[in-house]
């Protein structure tokens, strides 16, 4: 960690700061330059609070030399991360394509979507049964029916299935069903419901929230990582922007950024991050460019009648054709589903 002084600060607060890093059993190192002294902090840097260092008298800005994210971090475990959903691996190599459609609306429309998807070559189903929705009148899932529903046609057809966790209080329920446990763009920052589903092992697929900087999102990772729960896929699904061209504005330049940050894989979402059919294809091939280690694809058989997200959903012919492509293209990148 790196004090900066301001150009004013006086002996006396130099020697309290020198002080307060040897109380806590760190050394520091002072560097007087012409128009700028510098205190380097030598030691453990988790034992020093910055904030806390900010507001001493004299202190201009504190710069780290570590992430805050220790556990998510390249530094705690330079080797990529393979995470494990039943018998599909994430990570290192390996590549997921999840998909389904966004809501579980009845048993035998899932059981078509879920024929159509796995045929194509889906490798892990999707459906919410817990739907976070703006509206407090639009459909909220069918909660545990709709879970009962996906463990059912999960194993009808030899994947394992991901649906999203809103509460902390279903999270008990969800992991009874689900072979991974989704935290959606807007309960990122749910610090109570990151710890719980830390707490229960399952694999974690963990969205960006839609206003988070990439730190935030790996600080959320560490949540879930800090509660004992390793097996962290993050995903990019887009991001607020001014432009209403696209739903959300796919920061997929984030995937190749995240790379160099963490040990964690990372997927893309280019149908909650774009909310274009029409575009999605051709995102989901950039997203694997970029670097990452699965996609995740909405899909509908009768877009026209689904629940929810029914604009954005690919048709399964749409879908069939899009997997080909990217199967091919992941030869390119030594990668396979
Ligand atoms: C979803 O996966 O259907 C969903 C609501 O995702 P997000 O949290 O990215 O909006
Ligand atoms: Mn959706």
């Amino acid at each position: 960690m790196i004090i900066i002084l301001s150009s004013d600060t006086t002996d006396e607060q130099i020697n309290k700061l020198k002080d307060h890093i040897e109380s806590l059993g760190l050394t520091p190192h002072l560097s007087i330059g012409t128009f700028r002294t510098i205190i380097g902090v030598i030691g453990d840097e988790s034992k020093i609070d910055a904030d806390q260092l900010c507001a001493f008298p004299g202190v201009s800005s504190v710069v780290p030399v570590l992430p805050p994210y220790k556990l998510a971090s390249l530094d705690a475990h330079p080797q990529a991360s393979v995470v494990e959903v039943g018998d599909v691996k994430i990570g290192g190599g390996h590549l997921c394509m999840i998909s389904g459609p966004c809501s579980i609306e009845s048993a035998e429309g899932l059981d078509a979507i879920a024929a159509a998807v796995v045929a194509a070559g889906a490798n892990i189903l999707r459906g919410g049964a817990y739907k976070p929705r703006s509206s407090p009148y639009a459909f909220q899932g069918m909660g545990v029916a709709g879970l009962k529903i996906l463990r059912d046609v999960g194993e009808r057809y030899d994947v394992p299935v991901v649906t999203e966790v809103t509460d902390p209080r279903n999270v008990e329920v969800v992991c009874e069903y689900a072979d991974m446990l989704q935290v959606g763009a807007r309960n990122m920052q749910n610090f109570v419901l990151l710890t719980e589903v830390g707490k229960c092992g399952k694999p974690v697929l963990l969205k960006r929230g839609m206003s988070a900087t990439i730190t935030d999102l790996l600080m959320s990772a560490e949540y879930v990582l800090a509660a004992g729960n390793q097996n962290v896929v993050l995903c990019e699904r887009g991001i607020k922007s001014f432009d209403p061209s696209t739903r959300n504005l796919y920061d997929v330049a984030a995937v190749a950024a995240i790379k160099t940050l963490t040990h964690l894989p990372i997927i893309v979402d280019p149908s909650h991050a774009t909310g274009r059919p029409d575009i999605i294809p051709a995102c989901a091939y950039a997203g694997l460019a970029a670097g990452a280690d699965g996609i995740h694809i909405e899909v509908h058989d009768h877009p026209e009648q689904a629940f929810s997200d029914g604009p954005q959903a690919l048709s399964p012919k749409e879908f069939a054709v899009t997997f080909k492509k990217l199967e091919e293209l992941a030869r390119v990148f030594d990668a396979t589903f």
